[in-house]
């Protein structure tokens, strides 16, 4: 029963989009939902449709439901290209509604509640859905408040306090790069997950490059301040950066968590390893803050004992027997590799092949992920290092012939140039494979 919602019905006559105003329950059944349209959420959804599709069972147009009422989508990776001055932040988001085909459902709430014994979910305003099959692709957490000062300081606009962290915020930094003349600049990346661990320093290296390339270098000293042992989680490209960090004269503080920041005095306060605070004095503070699971789904049965979706790290299928009708993929998953979109687009194919194998034979196929991901480490304007690497920490490399460990041109416009086009073009329509490009990767039988 649909009584007092507004409906959105496409010229086929197939249910597109539901906007719902009043709270009374009500029940829909799909065969596939799909929760969160982000990176993850879009590719699979798109992918799985394909995939029913090449082995001759198409779906129904309205068989998978993609349920999020986020109004825009984010290219989050662009907001670095934004805080170093080579993008205007209009370019990273799209209305989602123009992302979504006319043949998935768009129901435009939040998921609130996960039923797995009933294989239904419950939303917001008290709807009901069910599924033959789910995908939980919702990110992780950015919190804000959890550095004391931090969201007061991010709405001041001379405070010098910025961060590529969020859509709101990415165009003041590089606001505040261009304004600093001298002082202090800070760079910090909060100790655990943060999503894409290599930006904390990206911005960093773009900011030293910048005020080098305008005479300001020798006047603004560059610090990095890391919750993190090292400069990076793989020791071949750890040991690269921290040379280069030491060639190039930046401070490098490691194992020293941001807590505060007291903004009026701009002050800094750094916790270290042996428990004790250090107050530091910024012109300039660049923060990451700390990130974690989405409150919404600690304590859920679908979740393990941190918070993280609870899946095999290789099939992607959830860890219970018993939810093997549940799926999960990108930063919400307990897969234990870095939280990026290229993690993310090696992911949906192998997801997809194991939902499908599930959907059509009961059990898992033999696709397997391997835990690779990438970082696209931009150490300047015109050059970047490529680290790719897999579970274990172990480099994955695309271009063994190159030295990826070494900064170059041609990487750096892989990043600037075509993987913005790549993502809005292709991946968020399914069709994009990262070093396989557009061609979906076969699975052995
Ligand atoms: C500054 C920055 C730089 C980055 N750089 C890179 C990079 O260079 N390379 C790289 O590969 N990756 C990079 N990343 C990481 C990459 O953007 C993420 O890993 C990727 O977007 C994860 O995709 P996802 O689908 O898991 O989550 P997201 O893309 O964040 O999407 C989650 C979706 O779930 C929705 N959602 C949340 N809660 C609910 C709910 N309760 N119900 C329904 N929907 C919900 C949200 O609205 C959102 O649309 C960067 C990220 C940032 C922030």
């Amino acid at each position: 029963m649909l009584t007092g919602r507004r409906l959105v019905v496409d010229s086929s006559r197939t249910l597109r989009s539901l906007r719902f105003s009043s709270t009374s329950a009500t029940s829909d059944k799909y065969k596939i939902v799909v929760v969160g349209a982000g990176s993850g959420g879009l590719s699979v959804a798109n992918q799985i449709y394909d995939r029913f599709a090449a082995a001759g069972k198409s779906l129904n147009p309205g068989d998978i439901a993609i349920i999020d009422s986020a109004e825009y989508h984010y290219y989050q990776p662009g907001w670095t290209l934004v805080g170093s001055g080579l993008r205007s932040k209009s370019t990273t988001r799209q209305p989602l509604e123009s992302l979504i085909p006319k043949h998935l459902t768009h129901i435009s709430e939040n998921v609130k509640t996960f039923f797995p014994e009933s294989s239904s979910i419950t939303t917001t305003s008290g709807r009901s859905v069910s599924y033959d099959a789910l995908v939980v692709a919702t990110g992780l957490q950015t919190n804000w408040s959890g550095i004391q000062g931090l969201p007061q300081a991010l709405v001041d606009s001379s405070s010098g306090v910025s961060s590529i962290y969020s859509y709101d915020t990415c165009d003041k930094v590089w606001n505040d790069i261009e304004s600093l003349r001298n002082g202090n600049a800070i760079f910090t990346q909060p100790a655990g997950v943060v999503k894409c661990a290599g930006a904390p320093q990206k911005i960093m290296w773009m900011a030293l490059d910048r005020f080098k390339r305008t005479s300001r270098a020798d006047k603004i000293k560059v610090n990095f301040y890391t919750g993190m042992p090292t400069m990076f989680s793989v020791k071949k490209y750890s040991d690269v950066l921290d040379r280069l960090r030491q060639e190039r004269g930046v401070g490098g503080y490691f194992q020293h968590n941001l807590i505060s920041i007291d903004s009026p005095n701009h002050k800094a306060t750094f916790k270290k390893a042996d428990g004790t605070t250090v107050d530091v004095d910024y012109t300039t503070l660049h923060v990451t803050p700390p990130m974690g699971p989405l409150d919404f789904l600690k304590g859920s049965p679908i979740v393990d004992s941190a918070g993280w979706v609870s899946v095999d790290p290789a099939t992607l299928q959830h860890t219970k027997p018993e939810y093997s009708n549940i799926f999960a993929l990108g930063d919400c998953s307990s897969a234990p590799t870095s939280k990026t979109a290229t993690a993310v687009i090696a992911q949906a194919p192998v997801l997809t092949e194991n939902l499908f194998s599930v959907m059509d034979t009961g059990k898992v196929s033999t696709a397997k992920y391997d835990g690779y991901t990438s970082c696209p480490l931009l150490t300047g304007y015109g050059e970047l290092l490529l680290a790719e690497f897999k579970y274990g920490l172990e480099p994955k490399e695309t271009f063994p012939w190159m030295d990826q460990s070494k900064p170059n041109r041609f990487f750096y416009h892989l990043k600037k140039d075509l993987f913005p086009v790549a993502y809005w073009n292709l991946m968020v329509k399914g069709k994009w494979y990262g070093n396989k490009t557009i061609f979906r990767p076969s699975f052995s039988s």
